[in-house]
């Protein structure tokens, strides 16, 4: 689960990372009011779950309320790469000096804890790891061990902080975005930047925070921030009903069980020709509520033409498979052709369910394959 700016400096904060006063504000008025509040200039930002804001213009100061209500006025509504803008923090302005990237992320190759740090902040890290590798700083942490006094010192004398005063901030700051990054279950953790005020002061000014959806039960108060409008309506309604959904591209609407499978009949689809529209995985499940829950997710996109089902039965039978395709066939009238491959235990059963009741846009293919090809036919 991605967390807003604002949300994941609220969890700086609580770790004791120094991050500037701000207020949320949802229209104009209230950005102004939040100006108002905080005193002197502000910096009216755009909260929305993508990162490059600055560049797509939803970052920008105000020296007055009044100026505040008319950045917000602009930004508010703004579209930042499909993300609508709904909402503003508005954040005391900091003077900067220096701009620094700090981030925490998980090095699955190394099963690691993966520490990134650069003097070169405030640029996609991307760039910088690719134009000055020698510049970024990389160090894992054994969770064992955990974050000690000698990684901070790695990080800032590998990046060559010179500065005392700085030293000593970053490397506090370090143990306690690591210590975030624990505490909170966190798949990521950045601050770009990372600032130096012309004071001397060190502070987060962005954050990105991703916290790990598995680990939500742990951390009601984190969970409860989640911004459901954020989400597409299809993917809204499948979290709901508990179906795991993936919006994509193409036409061609799937559900299968099982990740493994569902990624390989992906691959075969695009192999005949064709463009995945979503796919939906009903996992161990496949009872016939299940695949009601899943069609209804997977033709409210309108995107899709055709739908292709591929079941592969082991512990789900391809017979109640079968029966929630008819009994959702029965419930709701679906427009486009159902390509239907069943495999596995039951099978035949299930596929002499179809054949009987034979709805007139159902078509049964034997393989994996040949259910692809006759999918992509039909969705063209
Ligand atoms: P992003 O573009 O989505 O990464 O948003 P950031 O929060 O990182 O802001 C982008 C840029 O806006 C920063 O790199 C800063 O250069 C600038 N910026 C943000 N907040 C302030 C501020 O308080 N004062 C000044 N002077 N610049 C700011
Ligand atoms: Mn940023």
């Amino acid at each position: 689960m991605d967390l807003y700016e604002y949300q994941g400096k609220e969890l700086f904060r609580r770790a004791g990372i120094p991050v500037s006063d701000g207020r949320l504000a949802e229209t104009a008025a209230e950005a102004r009011t939040a100006a108002e509040e905080l005193g002197g200039p502000v910096v009216v930002k755009a909260q929305v779950l993508t990162g490059g804001r600055g560049k797509a213009g939803g970052i920008k100061l105000a020296e007055s309320p009044e100026e505040a209500e008319a950045r917000a006025e602009e930004i508010l509504g703004l579209d930042i790469r499909g993300h609508v803008v709904r909402k503003l923090w508005i954040e005391k302005a900091s003077d900067i000096a220096k701009e620094y990237y700090l981030s925490v992320t998980f090095d699955r190759g190394a099963k690691q804890p993966l520490f990134m740090f650069t003097t070169q902040g405030g640029v996609d890290i991307e760039e910088v790891a690719a134009s000055a590798p020698e510049a970024l700083v990389k160090l894992h942490v054994d969770p064992f061990q955990g974050f000690q006094p000698w990684h901070a010192r790695s990080l800032v004398y590998g990046a060559g902080v010179d500065d005392p005063d700085e030293q000593r901030q970053i490397s506090a700051i370090a143990a306690r975005l690591y210590g975030a990054f624990v505490d909170f279950d966190a798949m990521l953790c950045e601050i770009n930047p990372l600032i130096v005020t012309p004071a001397g002061e060190v502070k987060a000014l962005d954050s990105k925070f991703t916290v790990d959806d598995n680990a939500l039960f742990r951390h009601p108060d984190v969970a409860e921030m989640r911004d459901p409008e954020a989400y597409p309506p299809e993917e809204r309604a499948a979290r709901e009903k508990g179906v795991t959904y993936v919006k994509l591209d193409g036409e061609v609407g799937i559900l299968g069980n099982g990740a493994g499978l569902v990624m390989s009949t992906l691959d075969v689809i695009v192999l005949v020709g064709g463009r995945p529209a979503n796919f939906c995985d009903l996992g161990g499940g496949g009872d016939a509520q299940g695949v009601v829950d899943a069609l209804e997710i997977i033709t409210g996109d309108p995107q899709v033409t055709a739908i292709l089902f591929n079941i592969f039965g082991g512990i789900t039978r391809c017979d109640e498979v079968a029966r929630g395709i008819l009994q959702a066939l029965g419930q709701m009238a679906i427009p486009h052709p159902i390509v239907v491959r069943l495999d596995g235990t039951n099978a035949e059963e299930g596929r002499k369910l179809l054949e009987d009741a034979a709805p007139p846009n159902l078509h049964v293919e034997p393989t994996m394959l040949e259910a692809a090809r006759r999918a992509v036919e039909l969705a063209r």
